[in-house]
């Protein structure tokens, strides 16, 4: 099932264009940008690219230490590379930070009374 979308075909200017993607940690050798410590082997990570000397390389973050920041920047799930290849509970997570940024949280169903 694909849901929306559409192919975006981006036409960079200037290599303006970061490329992301997630995955889990292939080793526990990459520490995470924002909090210094090692992503450890397996666990979720988002991969931020950037140019290491002409070529592209990524910069790891743990998953639980991305900023809602940066999730801005992302703008889409869509864009990050190998989210389908995570089991379907990290889609779910991943999706639903997405999900979170920039709405104001809904409510559903007013309480008019307490327990
Ligand atoms: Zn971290």
């Amino acid at each position: 099932m694909r849901a929306g979308g559409g192919t975006v075909v981006v036409a960079a200017p200037r290599g303006a264009d970061t490329s992301y993607c997630i995955e889990y940690a292939k080793s526990g050798r990459s520490s995470c940008t924002e909090c210094s410590k090692a992503t450890a082997n397996k666990s979720l990570r988002l991969g931020v690219g950037y140019e290491y000397k002409g070529s592209p390389s990524y910069k790891w973050q743990h998953w639980t230490c991305v900023t809602d920041g940066t999730i801005a920047k992302i703008g889409s799930p869509d864009k990050l590379k190998g989210l389908d290849a995570l089991q379907r509970k990290d889609q779910e997570l991943v999706r639903q930070r997405f999900g979170g940024v920039g709405k104001a949280p809904r409510k559903t169903g007013v309480h008019t009374h307490f327990g």
